[in-house]
Parts: C-alpha cells; sequence; structure tokens
C-alpha cells in the first residue's frame, strides 16, 4: 500500500470560483459605468499547484489564461485551449518568438532586451503584445520616461508584422493592504500608458474583489484583469478569509494516523523537544511532513482537522511525519482520516498565516511524491 497521503484536487470549486470573482467584479464594473472586464485566469506554476489540465477545463468562461512558461502554454494548447493565451514575462529570448508565434500566444513586453530579440525575427504570425510599465513594482516594466520609446519601437514591429495587436500592462505592488498605494500606481498608469492603446490589463486578485478599484479605472476602455490566487480558494486578503468572498477550497491536503502514543506529564515530542506534554494525553502521528510540502515552520497550535475534529500540531514537524494532540478524539486510532487543509479541515491560509507564510506558497509547494487525484467536474464536494 502507497504511503496514505494525496491531494485532491477539485475542478468544480475551481469553475465555481472563477463564476464567482468574474460576476461580483462583472457588477463593480457595471455599477461605474465602465465596460465589462475581461479575465486572464492566471495559471502559473502548475496552476498554483492544481495541475494545468484541471485548470483549463474548470476556467473555460475565461476569456484567456496567462501563465510564465512557455510549456505550460503548449500543454493548454494540447489540452484543446483555442482562446488566447498570455506569457506574463513574455519571451526569454529571440528563439521563443517563433514558438510562441506558432502556438498562437499573447507576449509581454517589458525590457528593451524583448524589442531587441523581435527586431531580428520573422514570425510566422504577429504576436499580439502587452507592453507593461512600472507604475511602482521596480521589478518588471518600462519606467515612465522610456515608455513612449518603447511604444513605438513596438508600434515599428507591428508594421513589420512581427507584433499584433498592442495594449498596455503594470502589476501592483500592495492591492491586498493599501489601496492608496494601488490608487498611486493606478494614476501613474493613467497618465504615461494608457493614452497608447484602450486595450489594458491591470488587476491581481486583489484589485479583482475589491470593489472600490473600479473608482480609479477610465470608461471606453476594455480592462483584462489577471486573477490568480482568489480562483484556487485562497483569499489575497489576511483579514478576510476565503469563505466570507464565498470562495471553496480547490485543493485538500489529506493524510492517516500511521501510530498513537500515550504521553503521560513531563513527555516531550519530536526534534528539538519543543513540546511538552502538561498532563497524560494522546498524540498522533500523521504521514505528512515537510518533504510532502507542508510547512516546517508551522508552529505548536497549528490548526489540523482529525477524524472530522479540530485540534493542533504539536511538536516540531519533520520530514515525513507531523504530530497532533488527540486528547479530544478518543476515537482517533492509526489509519484515522486527518486533513492538513482543504475541504474538511483548516483552510490552507490559516495554516500559512500561523506559519509564517501565504496560502500562495503552500498551494504551489505540494511535493511531487504525494499522489494527486482529480475529482471528476460532477462530483463537487460541497
Ligand atoms: C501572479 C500574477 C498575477 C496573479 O496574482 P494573484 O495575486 O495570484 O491574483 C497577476 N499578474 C501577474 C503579472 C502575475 O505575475
Amino acid at each position: 500500500m502507497p504511503r496514505p497521503i494525496s491531494v485532491r484536487i477539485d475542478p468544480s470549486a475551481l469553475a465555481h470560483n472563477f463564476a464567482q470573482v468574474s460576476h461580483r467584479a462583472q457588477q463593480a464594473y457595471a455599477g461605474h459605468g465602465l465596460v465589462p472586464p475581461r479575465f486572464w485566469a492566471v495559471i502559473k506554476a502548475n496552476a498554483y499547484g492544481h495541475g494545468i489540465a484541471p485548470a483549463v477545463h474548470a476556467f473555460q468562461a475565461a476569456d484567456g489564461l496567462a501563465m510564465l512558461d512557455l510549456h505550460e502554454a503548449i500543454q493548454c494548447r494540447e489540452q484543446g485551449w483555442t482562446k488566447p493565451l498570455l506569457l506574463l514575462e513574455g519571451i526569454f529570448s529571440a528563439a521563443d518568438a517563433e514558438l510562441a508565434a506558432h502556438y498562437g500566444l499573447t507576449i509581454v513586453v517589458h525590457t528593451a532586451e524583448q524589442l531587441q530579440w523581435l527586431q531580428h525575427t520573422k514570425l510566422s504570425q504577429p504576436l499580439p503584445a502587452f507592453i507593461k510599465l512600472n507604475t511602482g513594482m521596480q521589478r518588471l516594466g518600462f519606467d515612465a520616461s522610456d515608455f513612449a520609446i518603447a511604444f513605438q519601437q513596438a508600434k515599428a514591429l507591428q508594421q513589420q508584422a512581427t507584433l499584433g495587436d498592442l495594449g498596455v500592462m503594470t502589476h501592483f505592488a500592495r492591492a491586498d493592504e493599501d489601496p492608496s498605494t494601488t490608487q498611486q500606481q493606478m494614476a501613474h498608469f493613467n497618465q504615461y500608458a494608457a493614452p497608447h492603446s484602450s486595450w489594458q490589463s491591470v488587476g491581481n486578485s486583489a484589485a479583482t474583489l475589491n470593489t472600490d478599484f473600479p473608482q480609479w479605472l477610465q470608461p471606453n476602455v476594455q480592462y483584462w484583469l489577471r486573477p490568480g490566487i482568489c480562483l484556487y480558494g485562497s483569499s489575497p486578503f489576511i483579514d478576510l478569509p476565503a469563505e466570507t468572498l464565498r470562495l471553496q477550497p480547490a485543493q485538500t491536503l489529506e493524510a492517516e494516523l500511521i501510530a498513537v502514543q500515550h504521553l503521560k506529564a513531563g513527555d516531550q515530542v519530536g526534534y528539538g523537544h519543543t513540546f511538552t506534554a502538561t498532563q497524560s494525553m494522546r498524540l498522533g502521528v500523521v504521514a505528512c511532513g515537510y518533504a510532502d510540502g507542508y510547512p516546517r515552520h508551522a508552529p505548536n497550535g497549528t490548526p489540523v482537522v482529525v477524524g472530522g475534529i479540530r485540534t493542533q500540531l504539536v511538536g516540531r514537524v519533520s520530514m515525513d511525519m507531523l504530530t497532533v494532540d488527540l486528547s479530544a478524539i478518543p476515537h482517533a486510532q492509526v489509519g484515522t482520516k486527518v486533513v492538513l487543509w482543504g475541504h474538511g479541515g483548516p483552510s490552507v491560509d490559516e495554516v500559512a498565516q500561523a506559519s509564517g507564510t501565504l496560502g500562495y506558497e503552500l498551494l504551489c509547494a505540494v511535493a511531487p511524491r504525494v499522489p494527486r487525484f482529480v475529482l471528476a467536474e460532477d462530483n463537487h464536494e460541497k
């Protein structure tokens, strides 16, 4: 028998989350008299650990899919996706351009080198492109002072049929926590990028879900929003749980108890003896450790559900195991089901918060050694 741990993916939760997020944004945009937004569903990093194939099928209602890796874009075409695909970091070499053209991809152009690579290539079809403005993230994008020239060069490439339709784009640094920074970034974008094209892409999950965001947008612009994390049932906001946003978990990490220990007062648990029993208690050993993608930094008290009852981690997480308090779960025994996060367990955001990280990192990091099961689309967990 394989080691009793698995990760379950629920495509109907993914589809539900997309419908929920897009409906919420459509309402907000209509309320501000804006053009209905379109959506790139972001599926980078193997669809945030959920798998490209289930994501492609679950996000059929999206207008396009966005990712970083060429091979993930190719997988989408192989899965039958015919709508747009966006490479969020564009091409990494001149040779990528023809591959992108061959698969009908849309690219981001964020640096002068990419424009140079394109100058010396003859493509089988023009590449639609978003020219990216750096509005204060200081990661990718042309600065305001270079943007007009970059856009001009892109237009020249459009003349020679290397680039196709040209849009403009930016990315927000603090949309999850500080609206005033987003407002400033948007003002910058409206000043320097927006005049060049009415095909515009802004907005991660936090901006997509923020119903105040549309007040900084312009009429007659076709915005293509780029939600990612929220589609996977994790909240981008520290103080707003996913269920409040009516998002459903789509990834469930599950294991079983493989041993039960009976502790007496004073017994100490695991590496470093970081937990000491204050009275006699039962301790469960779970077949899940950091080599499975569970965060090693999860402290004593991190929530976990054992046999349907919520309890907590005690002792340090080791490579292949972790230990839990069974005091309140007398029926727990070897073979009892343990949900680390997801449906029937704590939310991935709760585990992340306890461990000093984000749901993003945990969802992406489930290890390849953990067997993955994808539920049938009509087999919803709720
Ligand atoms: C990852 C990413 C997104 C999606 O961000 P979320 O916070 O997951 O919604 C959007 N745009 C770009 C450029 C990204 O890299």
